[in-house]
């Protein structure tokens, strides 16, 4: 049976993933509509295959050549809803680049989301790992969503609850894996206040002599310090932390401290202990340190990079060999971040 005309074939999806990981995709879908997307997976050949929901590709490790079908999701669209007198809501189509969106919502006079500003990717996959940054995370502001289920050919309205949020982390890791998010609302407090509970964002927005700094301050704070901090990965491959900042007990954490008196730690409200995966990378030597054509950013231990070339599988390997070290000179699992494919 001949493939549908609507599909790509042999499609390099190198310019697709921040990592520039240079393999290719058997058949390949840009996803413009719903109706698209149903009559995609309304065909059985194409249904049967093995997918890939693709967004931004910034939290991607792409291994291999993908042999399935990789529908990239470029719903587009944008509005303001009417709200509630407390809160503004805001929604958006899942192929809107987040920061794009982040910024418009200021544009619109509407605060909240800025501490989340440069974080690269997609709307739609915000809530997959509950993207957070800089004091805060999405599910704070998160109203709901509409996704696409292929087994059923339907679409679910979900909220807070269903897509139960945690730690970088939400159904769509685990029961909900295979739902395809097609636009996501959020709710905004019509009385905005900054959040500054992050150390770094504080400090460098009182060093501009900011007492009572706007939304677009607060965000243009914070693209400043990432832009320091982090590789662009337009300049250097890369999908942003690698490693998720492992959680242990507090009495694992005392007995870590005893021998490591430096170690870097954040108490969580639940009594456990966050430890900072880049410290422990760090004290590991692990800076600055390649393997083949990938490695370790110079200036920050938690991120992988790729260096002109490298193969999926050398950045797993690094990251192997960076999980067992860690792991046997502190006991502590680093978890990676990103979906290996
Ligand atoms: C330089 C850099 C900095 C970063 N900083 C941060 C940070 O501060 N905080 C943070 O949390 N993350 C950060 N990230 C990670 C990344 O930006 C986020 O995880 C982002 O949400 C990924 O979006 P994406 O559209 O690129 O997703 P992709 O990489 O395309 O996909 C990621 C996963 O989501 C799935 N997916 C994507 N879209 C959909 C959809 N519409 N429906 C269903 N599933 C979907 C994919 O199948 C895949 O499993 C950073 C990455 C980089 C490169």
């Amino acid at each position: 049976m001949p493939f549908p005309d609507f599909l790509q074939h042999d499609y390099p999806l190198k310019h697709l993933n921040t990592f520039s990981i240079d393999v290719r995709a058997k058949h390949y879908l840009r996803v413009t509509s719903v109706e698209l997307l149903r009559s995609a997976l309304a065909d059985p050949q194409l249904a049967a295959m093995p997918r890939l929901v693709l967004g931004g590709g910034s939290n991607l490790l792409l291994t291999r050549d993908f042999p399935g079908l990789v529908l990239h999701i470029a719903l587009e669209g944008r509005d303001i809803l009417s709200g509630t007198p407390s809160h503004h809501h805001v929604r958006a189509a899942a192929g809107e680049t987040w920061h794009n969106f982040v910024q418009w919502t200021l544009a619109q006079g509407v605060g909240g989301l800025e501490n989340l500003s440069l974080i690269p990717g997609t709307v739609g996959a915000a809530p997959i790992q509950n993207i957070g940054a800089y004091g805060a995370e999405t599910k704070e502001f998160f109203l709901s969503l509409t996704a696409f289920d292929p087994a059923s050919g339907e679409v679910r309205v979900m909220d807070g609850a269903d897509c139960r949020f945690a730690y970088r982390d939400s159904v769509f890791k685990h029961e909900g894996r295979g739902l395809i998010i097609l636009e996501v609302s959020f709710a905004l407090p019509r009385a905005w206040q900054a959040n500054l509970r992050y150390a770094e964002l504080a400090n460098a927005v009182a060093q501009q002599g900011l007492a009572a700094p706007t939304a677009q301050q607060v965000a243009d704070t914070v693209i400043a310090i990432r832009r320091r901090k982090l590789p662009d990965p337009a300049d250097i491959g890369n999908a942003g932390s690698f490693f998720k900042n492992p959680v242990v007990s507090a009495e694992q954490c005392a007995q870590l401290l005893e021998k490591f008196p430096t170690l870097v730690h954040h108490r969580q409200p639940d009594g456990s202990e966050k430890l900072a995966a880049g410290w422990l990378i760090d004290q590991c030597g692990w800076k600055g340190k390649s393997m083949g054509a990938a490695g370790v950013y110079p200036k920050q231990a938690l991120v992988l990079v790729n260096n002109g070339g490298a193969t999926g599988a050398e950045v797993q390997a690094l990251a192997a060999a960076i999980q067992a070290d860690v792991a046997q000179r502190y006991g502590v699992a680093l978890e990676p971040e990103p979906v290996f494919i």
